[in-house]
């Protein structure tokens, strides 16, 4: 379910959960302009937007974006480069993710980029092309120590020397991804963009040219600014969140895209000594107000939150009690006597003076900020504040 709401007008009809993903197109586009401004003129943008946007939407996402002047998509498999073109995106959509050889007439069909890792692919990719599509733009992928897709610089060298790129495939880009660039540590990083840069100075000694060359993540381009080359590929960084591991101050004044929230749809009082939710693993210490929340791990709100995790209501930051269930979660109200059914409950985002970030949410569940935002599943309504 997708909802446009101007925020003059932000009610929702009865019959629709209040469990909803609110994503604020404007803070997108703010994290944007703050990007453009850190990266030098003329690095191109490739906008990550595989996970479905990362949980936010990857169609109403990349339709903002090229509004805002992005032409270049990420995402992961054909199914999502698909359902983007579908949805009328005219823009280049990259898929980074492995491809069946089965699929390559929907590449074709749906007028996607591969990105080469393996010989054998880019052979059967030479022989599906009919000579009007040819030559047909490609990125290469050289594996300098993620060691998961991508070719050996020797293999990369081979490759690019084959009958196949001087007819059939012409390279558009030459690209690795980065293993560990959120280490505080730079060495694994430094080796990784040094092999790449010898890859490419190798290229053209061979009189091979490469027009684009790309190597960072939001991590790398925020931490290793020399990585930007001729363009960067931001997934986390567009929707407002910077490598989890990040300890140096960064010029980049990012704010979370997307805010989780839902209401309270029924309030218990419970007596000391009672257990709660499944297999008993809360008890109540005093006699308790509880409220119930009409959320899951169904919804992607992880079970690791189960007596662990936080959230907000009455602008007061009150725990979660007991085991998470399929569609409710039970909160402890007893401190916030204002809490009552429909009040707000702001999983992730800001109520009042408090905030609870995806990293937050992250370091709660033992997780990554990545995982908390792309698991906010289908039965989350996705409610977008439009741009202005
Ligand atoms: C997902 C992905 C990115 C984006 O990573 P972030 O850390 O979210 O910026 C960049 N490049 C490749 C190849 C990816 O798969």
């Amino acid at each position: 379910m997708t909802t446009f709401l101007s925020p003059a007008t932000s009610s929702l009809s009865s019959y629709l959960s209040p469990t909803i993903a609110t994503i604020k197109l404007p803070v997108l586009a703010h994290n944007l302009v703050e990007l453009r401004r850190f990266l030098a003129p003329g690095c191109e943008i490739l906008a990550i937007v595989k996970a479905d946007g990362y949980g936010h939407g990857s169609i109403v996402i990349a339709e903002t974006l090229a509004h805002l002047g992005i032409s270049k998509f990420g995402v992961a498999t054909i199914q999502e480069g698909a359902t983007l073109r579908e949805a009328g995106l005219t823009g280049t959509i990259i898929v980074l993710g492995g491809i069946f050889s089965r699929q390559l007439q929907d590449l074709l069909h749906y007028q996607l980029t591969p990105v080469i890792s393996d010989t054998d692919l880019a052979q059967q990719l030479g022989k599906a092309l009919s000579t009007d599509q040819t030559p047909f733009p490609v990125h290469v992928k050289v594996d300098t120590g993620m060691s998961r897709l991508g070719l050996k610089p020797e293999a990369v060298l081979n490759l690019l020397d084959s009958p196949l790129f001087r007819g059939p495939l012409v390279i558009e880009s030459l690209m690795t991804h980065l293993a560990d660039a959120d280490n505080p540590d730079p060495t694994f990083t430094l080796q990784q963009f040094s092999q790449f840069q010898a890859m490419a100075e190798q290229l053209r000694l061979k009189g091979i040219t490469i027009p684009c060359l790309h190597v960072a993540n939001t991590a790398g381009m925020v931490l290793h600014p020399q990585s930007h080359l001729d363009m960067v590929r931001p997934g986390l960084l567009l929707y407002g969140y910077l490598p989890p591991q990040h300890i140096t101050p960064i010029p980049l004044a990012l704010k979370p895209v997307l805010s989780l929230s839902t209401q309270i749809v029924q309030t218990r009082t419970i007596a000391a000594g009672e257990s709660l939710s499944y297999s008993g693993a809360y008890r109540t210490t005093r006699p308790s107000r509880i409220g119930i929340l009409p959320i899951g791990y169904t919804h992607g709100y992880n079970r690791l939150l189960s007596n662990g995790g936080e959230v907000l209501v009455e602008n007061t930051r009150v725990p979660i009690v007991g085991t998470i269930c399929m569609d409710m979660t039970l909160i402890d109200i007893t401190d916030v006597p204002e809490a009552r059914v429909e009040s707000n409950v702001v999983l992730l985002g800001s109520q009042g003076t408090e905030t609870i970030s995806a990293i937050d949410i992250a370091n709660w569940q033992e997780s990554i900020p990545y995982e908390v935002l792309c698991n906010i599943g289908p039965r989350v309504n996705r409610v977008y504040e439009p741009l202005t």
